[in-house]
């Protein structure tokens, strides 16, 4: 349960003054729809009204704050001359300006006659000063009030400055005390202050250098949240350990030596390597816990296949999941040949198996008569139990969270766990998603691709590239076309790709499909179906296509808006191609103008087919947590921490979390207490139930 402490900060944002439900929406899109959200809304920049000259002094292009007499209100017409009240001071005078103010309301701010301190931005023209609509307008002697730095935020279309000011200042009036999590000492040497005055100090910046990364409240509230993360995993990886493991051995590898016979092709080097890390793990009676990282085409499926043969072998059953229906069939239809060669059972389970064919499925896995369950995140639903689950498989691992990790992990005793992805991660990614999970990488595709030929084209060049894809098409080539990914709505990710499809279909006919998400998926498969057996040769696609999906004839990638998508992903469409022998080319099409880094960013793809080049570069130019692109990436996105700069406070975060488990396994110490206050603060709670007493 939630500790009590942080209630006021879990309710919605419609809780705080000056918050209603017309500008909830817009709240949520900014920052988010809980109260805690806004103390996460970092400021971006900041007005300093310290400046205070008299009028005569007065510098156009500064905000000031003027201490001035009301001299006169001049009413405007109510069209183009605007509402004017003329100020002055003993050195000069300058017009307040206001477009269609209510004239009762000015004359009761700035009646004439009186003295008022003025603050905003000072305009002038031809010698003579204005002020338009000044921010702050108050008697003298709440002067103080406004000779202050203020904070300016990030802002969305029709929520300002001033209301989002007073919101932020209301959830931070409602941040409770917290009990210190961090240890005493070492915040002390950090120099840092204490969670509620952190929060204060980040929203109250007195000059430019404490908006960076380097303010000592700004690292404070990164390291907590960091900790955070790296305790959550921290959590769960103990929970995976205290289960008692087996060994799984076959010494003979009977089942793998038939299949090794089979195969047309010999395994690289870096798969009979990554396999000799797996087989060493499950042959030692502690739990398996290791990502195989990948990239595209590398031959991450045979690894797993053949791991999974030593778990059968052994005498337990396997199970492999992927992340879609279509990645589940292409599985289940590329390994029943080498599941028949050496004598296993291969199951399928999908979300579209229903009723009777589906009670027959789950009673052959309850009596073993399938040794290898195949099929999509269905495999977790409470009903599939195993005869003996030994070995699960965990394919394009971003996709799926730590906690359906978990559940898969629940349906066996002992379950190790191998889980792929073709991301290229870095390693402060990797800590920042995984901990310290153990880890074998496919460095070393295998040998025959030919490099695929990648151009960077201005979109204006539309009609030239679709008059390239029609030679292709007519030389015998297969086509993918990816529409943009638009942030906002899948349904206009949808409009864009049934406009292009229309467009295609237009020039080239019967030959164009189109593929999207929001399709049955029975509908999708038939239409992936025909793209790989060649009836349609021009398959128009949103980024549905993005993952696994094999067609080895396919030569040409074409990527709309390439601009806007994450490198890793662009990467990942763009090894869609070149699987077979053929010679192939992608060809991103970006709109202008374009900006420079996100042209470098383009760049480096051309120049690179290296997943982990591409990753390393692109973090170095964005930054941290983007990386991927993507939201539904799985890895998580800091609000407060930015690893680019805190990428040392990630590396002690792990250690910090290790050894505080290592003393109070159960967090059950007051600092434990204060630890579960932070888990909850940051949303990390499912960890928590992960222990006995959570
Ligand atoms: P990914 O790592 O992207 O999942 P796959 O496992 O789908 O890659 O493998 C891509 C293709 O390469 C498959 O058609 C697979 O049969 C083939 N393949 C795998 N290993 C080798 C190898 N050692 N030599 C040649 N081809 C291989
Ligand atoms: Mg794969």
């Amino acid at each position: 349960m939630r500790p009590e402490s942080l209630f006021p900060l879990f309710v919605p944002v419609t809780a705080l003054p000056g918050v209603g439900p017309r500008l909830a929406p817009l709240y949520q899109r900014l920052a988010g729809d809980k109260v805690v959200d806004l103390l996460w809304h970092r400021p971006s920049g900041l007005v300093d009204r310290r400046y205070c000259p008299t009028l005569a002094e007065a510098i156009p292009g500064r905000v000031a704050t003027l201490t001035v007499r009301v001299e006169a209100h001049l009413p405007g017409d109510g069209g183009r001359r605007p509402y004017k009240v003329r100020v002055a001071d003993d050195t000069g005078f300058a017009h307040l300006v206001y477009f269609h103010p209510r004239e009762g309301w000015l004359r009761e701010l700035l009646p004439e006659g009186a003295i008022r301190v003025v603050s905003g931005m000072v305009e002038g023209f031809y010698g003579e000063i204005t002020l338009p609509h000044p921010d702050h307008v108050v008697p003298p002697e709440r002067r103080a009030e406004v000779m202050t730095v203020e904070a300016t935020y990030p802002l969305t279309a029709g929520l300002t400055l001033r209301p989002l000011t007073r919101a932020i200042r209301a959830a931070l009036d409602r941040a409770p005390d917290l009990p210190e999590w961090l240890d005493p000492s070492w915040r002390d040497a950090q120099g840092w202050p204490g969670w509620r005055e952190a929060l204060r100090r980040l929203h109250a910046p007195t000059g430019p250098e404490e908006l960076g990364p380097d303010n000592p409240a700004r690292r404070r509230l990164a390291y907590d949240e960091l900790l955070s993360g790296q305790l959550a995993l921290a959590l769960v990886r103990a929970h995976l350990r205290r289960r008692k493991g087996r060994a799984l051995a076959a010494p003979s590898q009977a089942l793998r030596a038939k299949v090794l016979a089979a195969l047309p092709f010999s395994p690289t080097g870096a798969q009979i390597r990554a396999l000799a890390e797996i087989d060493a793990d499950l042959a030692r009676p502690a739990p398996m816990l290791r990502l195989l990282q990948g990239d595209v085409g590398s031959g991450k499926t045979l690894v797993a296949f053949l791991a999974l043969l030593t778990a059968i072998e052994a005498g337990s059953q396997g199970a492999l999941m992927a992340p879609t229906e279509i990645l589940a069939r292409q599985h289940f239809a590329s390994l029943e040949p080498l599941a028949a060669t050496a004598g296993i059972r291969l199951g399928l389970l999908t979300g579209r198996d229903k009723g009777k064919v589906r009670a027959a499925r789950l009673a052959d896995l309850a009596e073993g008569a399938i040794d290898l369950l195949i099929g999509t995140h269905a495999l977790f639903q409470e009903d599939v139990v195993f005869r003996d689950l030994g070995l699960a498989v965990i394919d394009e691992q971003h996709r799926f969270g730590v906690h359906q990790r978990l559940d898969l992990a629940a349906k066996g005793h002992a379950v190790d766990m191998l889980v792929m992805t073709a991301t290229p991660i870095p390693r402060t990614l990797l800590l920042s998603a995984y901990g310290d999970m153990d880890y074998s990488r496919l460095d070393e595709k295998p040998p025959g691709r030919t490099p695929i030929d990648t151009r960077v084209v201005p979109l204006a060049r539309l009609d030239e590239m679709v008059a390239a894809v029609g030679r292709a098409l007519e030389a015998g080539a297969r086509v993918y076309w990816v529409c943009p990914l638009v942030e906002e709505s899948e349904q206009s990710d949808l409009a864009a790709a049934e406009r292009r499809f229309a467009d295609l279909a237009e020039v080239f006919g019967a030959r164009v499909g189109l593929v999207h998400g929001k399709m049955r998926p029975t509908a999708r498969d038939a239409v992936m179906g025909r793209f790989a057996s060649g009836e349609i040769t021009l398959l128009v696609a949103t980024t549905v296509i993005e993952v696994g999906v094999d067609v080895p004839e396919a030569t040409v990638m074409v990527v709309e808006h390439a601009e806007r998508f994450g490198l890793a992903q662009l990467h990942q469409l763009r090894g869609r191609v070149g699987r077979g022998s053929g010679r192939s080319r992608c060809l991103l099409l970006y709109a202008t103008p374009l900006g420079e880094i996100a042209k470098a960013r383009l760049e480096i793809l051309r120049a690179s087919d290296d997943g982990f080049v591409i990753a390393e570069e692109d973090l170095r130019l964005r930054g941290g947590g983007e990386i991927l692109g993507t939201r539904q990436s799985g890895l998580p996105e800091y609000r407060l921490a930015d690893l680019a700069s805190h990428g040392s406070l990630l590396e002690h975060a792990r250690g910090e979390a290790e050894a505080v488990l290592e003393r109070d396994p159960d967090l059950a110490s007051p600092r434990g207490a204060a630890l579960r206050v932070l888990l909850y603060l940051f949303e990390r709670d499912a960890a928590i139930h992960t222990l006995k007493s959570g």
